[in-house]
């Protein structure tokens, strides 16, 4: 490929790509830096039937051993338009940043994002949410590369947004940019809001290691945290992971933890679940086999 579509860096390892910081290693992570260099790569790997994926921040993967295809990062589709309330952006921008930029302008929506360590791009694929909203609330419409590497755009209905679900899962499509619709308010009162939504975080979830947030959905009625703390998990290991002491519903690399340490702890939490509770965890991370 030689630098055609962008920045390559080969041999590049998983865990300065996602935020579990797993060991291993990823063949090839490819930087294109416009849509129609996407698209050209994308076209060059689907010719060739080279193995890829598109990546985000990693903040909702697990890799289960080394990656032997090209990972596709859009940090360079990072452009940024705010009109009024409307807000475009490209799929790489940071979520986080974006909300407090939106914040600062007075411009309500993504207060709840303040705290999610994803790409826009990987938020929308997920339809990332907290505290009863979600991307499904502010998205208008998303420019999408289809799988036959034509430009589309796509509305809010057509994206079938659902719990942490999209259209995108269900298609080989990648999101380039998305508008974003947000609503005025006062300025003061979204800051304070996501100052004490990360006050709370800090005091309930163990960010200080790295993870990728919750492993299990909520069951309905209740909570998977409170179930797997019942069962005595907390502090739980496979070699490096960990089932987090603060919240039961973390899994936590405490050393040099392999995605297959992941894995087999989360495997064990749900057998034991189904086997004393006869509940089904859905598990919410991805797995990239
Ligand atoms: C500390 C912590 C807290 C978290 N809190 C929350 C929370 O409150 N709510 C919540 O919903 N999640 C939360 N998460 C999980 C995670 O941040 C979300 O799932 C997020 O949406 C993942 O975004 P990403 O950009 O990192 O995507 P990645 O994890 O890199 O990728 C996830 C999936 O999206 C696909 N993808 C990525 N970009 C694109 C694109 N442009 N087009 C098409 N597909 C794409 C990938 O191929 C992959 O299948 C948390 C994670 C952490 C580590």
């Amino acid at each position: 490929m030689n630098g055609r579509f962008g920045l390559e860096i080969n041999d590049a390892l998983i865990k300065d790509y996602t935020t579990y910081k797993l060991s291993g290693t990823i063949k090839k992570v490819v930087f294109p830096s416009s849509i129609s260099q996407l698209q050209a790569l994308l076209n060059y790997l689907k010719k060739r039937k080279i193995k890829y994926m598109v990546l985000g921040f990693g903040s909702n993967l697990i890799f289960t051993k080394n990656y032997d295809g090209v990972v596709i990062k859009l940090d360079k589709l990072n452009e940024l338009k705010i009109d009024n309330n409307l807000v475009r952006v490209g799929a790489g921008y940071s979520l986080k940043k974006l909300a407090v930029k939106t914040a600062n302008l007075g411009l309500s929506g993504l207060e709840f994002a303040a705290g999610i360590p994803a790409t826009v791009g990987g938020a929308i694929y997920m339809n990332a949410g907290a505290y009863n909203s979600a991307m499904s609330a502010i998205v208008k419409d998303v420019l999408i590369i289809d799988d036959q590497l034509e430009l589309k755009t796509l509305s809010n209905r057509e994206l079938d947004f659902g719990y942490r679900t999209s259209l995108l899962q269900q298609h080989d499509y990648i999101c380039v940019s998305a508008t974003l619709e947000l609503t005025y308010k006062n300025k003061g009162e979204i800051l304070a809001l996501i100052k004490e939504r990360k006050k709370r975080r800090l005091e309930s979830q163990p960010l200080e290691y790295p993870s990728a947030g919750s492993v299990f959905r909520n069951p309905s009625g209740d909570y998977a945290g409170r179930l797997i703390e019942q069962l005595g998990f907390k502090g739980k290991k496979v070699k490096g992971a960990m089932v987090s002491k603060k919240h039961a519903n973390f899994i936590i690399n405490i050393g040099d933890a392999s995605g297959a340490d992941v894995k087999k702890l989360i495997m064990k939490i749900k057998d034991k679940v189904k086997k004393e509770y006869d509940i089904d965890l859905i598990i919410e991370q991805e797995f990239i086999e």
